[in-house]
């Protein structure tokens, strides 16, 4: 995409950027997606293309270079990408994580030096709070930054962390104040709770699209499977579920855009989004028959991509319990 500063997304602007998206799926992501999976393989060159059409600043604003894209339409990138391969999107999802923490809470000076360049690409980064015995648990963190003469000496353990191989920015204290670490990060979980809903959508709707291919090409008893009605329901039931995600997804982005406090819809579209992933990608499977074990197809990695949807950015365990929460606190008898 070209500059996009100072710019305000109409809905002309918002079919050319997902237009584009969907050529760059369809162009670059899906010709590699299963070999480089299989052979784990880092898609250097999509982290280029992701730069030239700026992915790495979707949601940075523009007076910072970034194109400044509301959630809504950034959750439509998210499902598109994801509705081919889920990875690439926890690329630049996860650097966006860390880019709206500092738009958010940063000093003038640290949002003026790494904002520009990270949405350029340039810089990438990531959110590190998982430790070997604290994932769900934030407050049972144990890595600790003490200041010395020279900044902070970190002293710890990581794991898990997406972008901590490829990312380049170095640690700086954001906002400048100590202790305030733990309400920045939770600052931002309803718009990361949308993104990963966003991608449990696109899973499902990858899903499904493949399941509605192969039903039509794969015949047994005289007839394509998808005149079978056995198969025909799980089609209709997989279908009404992407369709009920991407409802979901998109009221909570709209919320989240009207600047309204969105914690249990955000909630809401990850548990449903994510577990609709899971469904989709498994009933796909049984459409697949014995060749869903095969990597000659690539439902299976549908299926691994979509269990990570129930985990990341908040257990689905902990989604529910966010869920009630809220009701009973917007209920109070
Ligand atoms: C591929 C991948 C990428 C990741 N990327 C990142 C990243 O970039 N940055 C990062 O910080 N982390 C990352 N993570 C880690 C991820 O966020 C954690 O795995 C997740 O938060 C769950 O933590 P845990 O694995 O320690 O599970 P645990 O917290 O040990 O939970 C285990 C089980 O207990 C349940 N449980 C725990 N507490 C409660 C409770 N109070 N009530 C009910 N049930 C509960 C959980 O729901 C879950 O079912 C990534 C993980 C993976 C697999």
């Amino acid at each position: 995409m070209g500059s996009t500063a100072g710019k305000n997304w109409t809905e002309e602007d918002e079919k050319l950027l997902l237009e584009t998206i969907d050529k760059w799926v369809e162009n670059e992501v899906k010709p590699i997606a299963r070999e480089y999976d299989q052979e784990d393989k880092y898609p250097h060159e999509l982290v280029e293309s992701m730069k030239d059409l700026g992915l790495f600043g979707a949601t940075i604003s523009p007076e910072y270079g970034g194109m400044g894209l509301p959630a809504s339409v950034y959750a439509k990138v998210i499902i598109k990408v994801a509705s081919v391969w889920m990875a690439p999107s926890g690329i630049f999802n996860s650097h966006l994580i860390m880019a709206s923490a500092i738009e958010r809470c940063g000093t003038d000076e640290q949002k003026t030096n790494w904002l520009p360049k990270m949405a350029s690409g340039e810089f990438r980064g990531g959110i590190a709070l998982t430790e070997p015995n604290a994932g769900t648990d934030l407050q049972a963190i144990l890595t600790r930054a003490d200041r010395n003469e020279q900044g902070y000496l970190l002293n710890g353990t990581k794991m898990w962390i997406t972008n901590s191989m490829y990312g380049n920015c170095s640690d700086a204290l954001l906002g400048g104040e100590e202790g305030r670490g733990l309400q920045q990060v939770l600052g931002g979980l309803e718009l990361g709770r949308i993104n990963v809903a966003a991608r449990g959508a696109g899973i499902a709707e990858g899903a499904l699209k493949m399941a509605v291919d192969y039903a039509q090409e794969r015949e047994t008893f005289g007839q394509p499977i998808s005149q079978h009605q056995a198969v025909q329901l799980k089609l209709a039931n997989m279908a009404t579920r992407v369709e009920a995600s991407k409802l979901l997804v998109g009221s909570a982005a709209n919320k989240f855009d009207s600047g309204e406090r969105c914690d249990m819809e955000a909630g809401m579209a990850k548990y449903f989004a994510s577990e609709a992933g899971v469904f989709c990608s498994q009933e796909a499977m049984r459409i697949f028959g014995g060749y869903s074990y095969s990597t000659e197809y690539e439902i299976e990695r549908f299926y691994r991509d979509a269990m990570l949807m129930c985990i990341g950015e908040g257990t689905n365990e902990l989604q529910q319990l966010i869920i009630a929460k809220q009701l009973l606190e917007r209920n109070k008898g």
